[in-house]
């Protein structure tokens, strides 16, 4: 095989792989940019006028269903691939991966078979492509399609809107720049009426990418000749024109084969009295030769391009790939290493969240500086120590005999009450912490985009954090709630042995004893009550989010997972696995991503290796 036969098969089969990759690479750019940047062959002309018999003679098979009428219906990529010298030949649908036909009959009934699956047993056209593969020693490397033909009215059957349908389906693959045009006109009507040539004028005026092909040249009427269309003369174009003879239907019926009417094409040119002296230059042999040769010329000015495209490609699938994380590892110890480091990744995004450099550790201090205080302040102390309350207290907590120089019980009942208060905003303070730390963890599982790929194991870590987040409420709870009622427990004797001295300090220590149970005398015991309380709150304002920060932050910071270890350390390779469950779309995606990146990085080399030897 030549370097160029070479190229042109790795275009053919980058394109095959593309098409076999259809479903995933329609969302990308780069894919469909691919496949326009590599050339085609598209047949093109009126119906009948053979477009079938020639794409079937330069492939040297019969397979195409042929005949008069609207036969083909579905545009047909149809990709030849030359084998080496006396290797079975044999075709391949997209569609039927799995089968290879080396009976070409039935290739054709696949194809009618498959035209009518999508467009049923009508007159019907579907746009929808059926790709169709040839391995075969006795061709060139060469993608052509196949479409139908250009009709001018609706038959029975058909929509009104038949003949646009089918130009614009035309249309849509000669309008591409990369896409080569064989038109095809019959011999036997004016090249001034054919479908072909004007469609193929509007697409390409200068002639450029137009190949004109004459066929039914044994069909003209006797006495007349198309030297003119053949030698340029009508119609000019950049390539010159080529002349057919392809099997007429008298010969299919007959079963004529293709060896046979090559070299029945062959003597009709050598032999005929008008296109003797081009015979060298007519025939489908050497169609097939001429358009190998263009194909050629144009994907060697095309090499660099395709190449930037692959590169392209190649590194954006690496970067996809790393975004959807490598495959995950078999054995069990390999899977308890990749557990770790996720859970390691998740714990590292929520101490960053903690510690600053993520957002959302500052509203624990929020709630230390701002709802403590206030929720402290919100306490209905002043009920608690108005002079009723106090009289009220105190009364009771003598009894039957009122006390004689200070209300001692009345003091510690009224002091316990009003500390009583101090349970509620220490505890909602605890709540409200945790529920910081909660929505942390949240925010963290959602920002550790390397365990975005396991769902399980997600919600695995993110219910054992939630679960330790719970042990560390609790264990704050108490802790709080234990140093109110510490506060309760013993009162600061100091505070009270100062007191009746400021009492007296500023007053008559006579009238202190008369006023003993006047208002006064009760206000004066509210107001020290309320002082020693207030002296409390203070403490407590600083000594709870001491407690909550030890027991809950600090905990959360240094072992938030460590239960979870401990856990997942008796774990089997099984449940491991488990844990390790990975999306399914995204394995999907994964496969597809490295399928395409593997074809790629083939077409590389192969590129590499060919193009510039
Ligand atoms: P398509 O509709 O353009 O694909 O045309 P087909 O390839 O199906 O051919 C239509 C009919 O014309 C068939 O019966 C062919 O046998 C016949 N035909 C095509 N080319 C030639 C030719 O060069 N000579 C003769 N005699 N018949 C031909
Ligand atoms: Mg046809």
């Amino acid at each position: 095989m030549t370097t160029m036969e070479s190229l042109i098969g790795l275009v053919n089969r980058i394109q095959m792989a593309c098409t076999a990759l259809g479903d995933y690479g329609g969302e990308d750019q780069t894919f469909s940019s691919l496949w326009d940047a590599l050339p085609s062959v598209a047949v093109v002309g009126g119906q009948s006028s053979g477009k079938s018999s020639v794409l079937e003679s330069i492939v040297g098979r019969d397979f195409l269903p042929r005949g008069s009428g609207i036969v083909t219906r579905r545009p047909l990529v149809l990709q030849l691939h030359k084998m080496d010298e006396g290797q079975q030949e044999y075709a391949e649908f997209a569609h039927l991966p799995d089968r290879q036909f080396t009976d070409f009959s039935l290739v054709r009934k696949e194809i009618q078979d498959e035209t009518d699956r999508v467009t049923g047993k009508t007159k019907q056209i579907s746009p929808v492509p059926i790709h169709l593969s040839i391995y075969s020693p006795n061709v060139v490397n060469l993608t052509l399609i196949d479409l139908p033909g250009l009709t001018k009215v609706a038959i029975e059957g058909q929509p009104e809107s038949i003949a646009q349908d089918i130009e614009t389906m035309v249309r849509s693959f000669v309008d591409k720049p990369n896409c080569i045009i064989l038109a095809i006109s019959p011999a036997n009507q004016d090249i001034a009426t054919s479908d072909a040539i004007k469609l193929s004028r509007e697409v390409d005026p200068m002639g450029e990418r137009t190949f004109g092909v004459l066929t039914k040249l044994d069909l003209m009427d006797k006495g007349t000749n198309a030297l003119d269309v053949l030698e340029g003369k009508s119609y000019r174009l950049q390539h010159p024109w080529v002349g057919i003879v392809n099997r007429s239907q008298a010969d299919i019926n007959r079963n004529v084969d293709m060896i046979l009417a090559r070299q029945k094409e062959r003597e009709y040119f050598a032999t005929s009295p008008d296109y003797g002296h081009l015979a060298s230059k007519m025939g489908s042999e050497y169609l097939a030769k001429l358009l190998s040769k263009h194909l050629e010329s144009v994907i060697r000015a095309r090499i660099p391009s395709i190449t930037s495209l692959i590169n392209k490609s190649i590194e954006e699938l690496e970067s996809e790939l790393d975004h959807l994380g490598r495959p995950v590892a078999i054995d069990a110890g390999a899977q308890l290493y990749t557990i770790l480091e996720l859970c390691r990744a998740f714990d590292r995004i929520f101490k960053q969240h903690l510690d600053g450099g993520r957002p959302g550790g500052d509203r624990i201090y929020g709630v230390f500086d701002n709802q403590l205080p206030a929720a402290l302040r919100k306490l209905p102390l002043d009920r608690h120590l108005s002079m009723q309350n106090v009289r009220k207290v105190v009364s009771e907590a003598d009894g039957y005999q009122p006390h004689l120089i200070a209300p001692e019980q009345g003091y510690r009942r009224l002091i316990e009450g009003a500390l009583n208060y101090f349970r509620g905003p220490s505890e909602a303070t605890v709540d409200a912490v945790h529920f910081v730390l909660k929505d942390l963890v949240r925010k963290s599982m959602e920002e550790c985009q390397e365990m975005k790929r396991f769902p399980t194991l997600q919600s695995t870590i993110a219910g054992a954090a939630n679960e330790a987040l719970e042990r560390f409420r609790e264990d704050s709870k108490k802790t709080v709630v234990r140093l109110v009622d510490m506060e309760a427990s013993y009162l600061t004797v100091e505070f009270f042995r100062r007191l009746p001295q400021e009492v007296e300090k500023g007053g008559n220590p006579a009238a202190a004893t008369t006023d003993r149970y006047s208002e006064g005398h009760f206000r004066r015991i509210g107001s020290n009550v309320s002082s020693y309380v207030n002296m409390v709150l203070e403490t407590l304002k600083n000594s709870v989010p001491k407690a909550v920060v030890y027991c809950q932050v600090k905990e959360a910071k240094q072992s938030l997972l460590n239960h979870f270890y401990t856990q997942i350390g008796k774990r089997e390779g099984r449940q491991l696995s488990d844990l390790l469950d990975e999306d399914p779309s995204l394995m999907e995606r994964r496969l597809q991503c490295a399928k395409r990146l593997e074809l790629y990085k083939k077409s590389r080399d192969e590129i590499d290796s060919v193009s510039w030897v």
